[in-house]
């Protein structure tokens, strides 16, 4: 019955989700902030849904008052802020929504692009502090213009739609050959992108082989007077070269979304805690700096409400994994017309020999339809259509498979 599910939401999560999950007759609990410690600890005592963005950290204390928990909605990009692997031994699935912001990412990009080209920060800086300097030395326009992309994914594709149709060249490069769009040409190496672009722009994920891909090296191959933009990852670009091959007046400009160390709150940035290429950059001409906002926009927030609320309710209705953080996808065609003699059973495992053909011995007394199984480490996931269930059965059928359960050497200590 869905008027039995408890959902608890913080940290202001969109309306889209709440409305979505409202409407499907769940008991919807909205939180405009997140929550102390203690309390969040008495609230997820019961409540089956968590639905949290970056604040609320879920760790295994955390996770460990809750009760009735069957998922958490993380209404973000990123699930640093939840152990994905004890959510997941607890059977407590993950969703989250890792690209519902590309569209916003891309068009910064574009504003940027041209921002930088006519050093129009530069320009509104002088008009705060009242000066009215004409002039089109260095200031250009885009059109003709070769845009290079680092990493082709979500972001860069988009990207390369919009440069595009504003006139521009597009080359990319990536470490897997991949489809380009329009007249957009992938290139073999870095180098070639360096040598041959106006503006490079990186939208690579963070991981060991992109930590400081932009170094001086790199930074020395782009073209004399072309634009720097990261609004990928922090560690991607080794900022101190950056600092030195613009005041070197090698690059024209730049624009930072990102940074090495991000402080988590709103406040200012500048603090001492930050290292000291915070004050080099500040006093460099023509560069954008801005706090993370690449994804920060209206309607990524909205899509995200739709994109992890639509999760959360295929899983709770059907039990369907797609898109989950810390569980192996699985899904069968939905019961959109539930029979009463149709049941759909789930059973969350460890990975191990054997288990499964017990499962089966318990299902087995019925008609199973439909089946799918798959692991994901250490985790299993079953999911059955069983069919020719009297109703009377059901609860017999769960005492057993709940048994079975206890069966199983637990995951946790
Ligand atoms: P994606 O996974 O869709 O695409 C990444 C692409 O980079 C892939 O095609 C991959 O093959 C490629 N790649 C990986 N390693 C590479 C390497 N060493 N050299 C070249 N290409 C490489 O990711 P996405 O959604 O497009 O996001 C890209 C980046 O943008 C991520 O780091 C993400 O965290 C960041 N991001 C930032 C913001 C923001 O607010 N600034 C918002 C969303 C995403």
């Amino acid at each position: 019955n869905t008027g039995d599910i408890r959902i608890l939401l913080l940290e202001d999560i969109d309306r889209t989700a709440r409305e979505l999950l409202q409407k499907e007759g769940y008991q919807v609990e909205s939180h405009t902030s997140s929550l102390r410690d203690s309390e969040l600890a008495e609230k997820i005592r019961d409540v089956h849904v968590i639905g949290i963005r970056s604040k609320t950290k879920l760790t295994a204390s955390v996770l460990d008052h809750a009760e009735n928990l069957l998922a958490i909605g993380c209404f973000c990009i990123g699930t640093d802020q939840v152990d994905l692997e004890y959510a997941a031994k607890r059977g407590v699935t993950v969703f989250n929504s890792p690209f519902s912001n590309s569209r916003s990412v891309a068009e910064l990009v574009i504003a940027e692009v041209i921002m930088l080209a006519r050093r129009i920060c530069d320009k509104s800086m002088e008009m705060h502090f009242g000066t009215w300097q004409k002039g089109s030395t260095r200031s250009r326009e885009i059109r003709g213009k070769v845009l290079g992309i680092i990493g082709y994914g979500h972001i860069g594709s988009q990207l390369s739609v919009l440069a595009e149709s504003m006139g521009m060249s597009v080359l990319f490069y990536d470490v897997v050959p991949l489809m380009a769009i329009g007249k957009a040409k992938q290139v073999k190496s870095l180098a070639e992108l360096l040598v041959s672009s106006d503006f490079v722009t990186l939208h690579v994920p963070e991981t060991l082989e992109t930590r400081d891909l932009i170094g001086r090296t790199e930074l020395e191959t782009m073209k004399k007077g072309s634009y720097l933009i990261n609004a990928s990852r922090g560690c991607v670009v080794d900022l101190q070269a950056l600092c030195e091959v613009m005041r070197s007046g090698h690059l024209a400009g730049a624009a930072l979304d990102v940074f090495p160390r991000e402080p988590s709150d709103d406040g200012p940035y500048f603090n001492e805690d930050l290292a000291r290429w915070v004050t080099e950059i500040r006093d460099l001409p023509n560069i954008i700096l801005t706090p993370h906002i690449g994804g920060s926009t209206e309607e990524a927030q909205e899509a995200i409400g739709a994109e992890v609320g639509g999760a959360l309710l295929r899983y709770i209705n059907f039990g369907c994994t797609i898109g989950a953080a810390n569980m192996p996808e699985v899904t069968l065609r939905s019961l959109t017309v539930a029979e009463e003699s149709h049941l759909r059973v789930i059973f969350i495992h460890q990975n191990r020999p054997g288990v499964l053909r017990q499962v089966n011995d318990i299902l087995g007394d019925h008609n199973v339809d439909k089946q799918m199984s798959d692991s994901r480490g250490d985790i299993a996931y079953m999911m059955a259509d069983i069919s020719k269930v009297d109703s009377t059965e059901v609860q017999a059928l769960y005492t057993k498979l709940e048994v079975l359960s206890c069966e199983i050497p637990k995951f946790l200590s």
